[in-house]
């Protein structure tokens, strides 16, 4: 008996000396990408191959969400500015755009969708638009009926949304979707 409750405290042993070695390996990676990233965020910006960096990495960090990625995500998510599409948000906010983009595309294919404001232009004083957390954007074409379901969509990624398509704001320059994280 004594024997092989020792054998399984050598083998919980051995388990999580395992664990730890892989935890510290996924923080090492953590430190790559997070330099990675803030290497490719420090580059010129308005260069197009810059921009498709910042794309490809912020999707990765949307396919790894669960993984290793989320809590190197986590690291830089409330400083990092980056632009995207020409307009500047923070990056954890373009990451989530990118996965309400997908859903969007499944469920109305073939549309256009443009974002139209990030951190620039005029919003009600105290907006998230000026803290880089809010995305305005428009589907074209789109009915006002359809904009329900992009609301329904937008909320399901995890903005809180304003349906400008049927409500109206003092700041209101033309009928959008406008997304923001809390
Ligand atoms: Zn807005």
């Amino acid at each position: 008996m004594r024997e092989i409750s020792n054998k399984i405290e050598n083998k919980i042993n051995i388990i999580n000396q395992k664990f730890e070695n892989i935890n510290n390996k996924m923080s090492e990676i953590d430190t790559k990408f997070e330099s990675i990233f803030n290497k490719v965020v420090n580059q010129n910006q308005n260069n197009t191959k810059t921009q498709n960096d910042i794309e490809s990495l912020l999707r990765m960090l949307n396919t790894n969400n669960n993984s290793v990625f989320s809590s190197s995500l986590n690291n830089f998510r409330n400083d990092s500015i980056i632009e995207f599409r020409g307009f500047k948000m923070r990056a954890d906010v373009a990451a989530k755009f990118i996965k309400l983009e997908e859903m969007i595309k499944q469920e109305f294919p073939g549309r256009q969708i443009i974002i139209t404001s990030g951190m620039d232009g005029q919003h009600m004083p105290g907006s998230k638009h000026y803290e880089g957390k809010a995305i305005d954007f428009v589907v074209e074409p789109l009915t006002i009926e359809e904009s329900k379901k992009i609301e329904e969509l937008a909320k399901k990624a995890g903005f809180d949304v304003y349906n400008e398509y049927i409500y109206d704001s003092p700041y209101k320059t033309g009928p959008h979707m406008h997304i923001q994280i809390p």
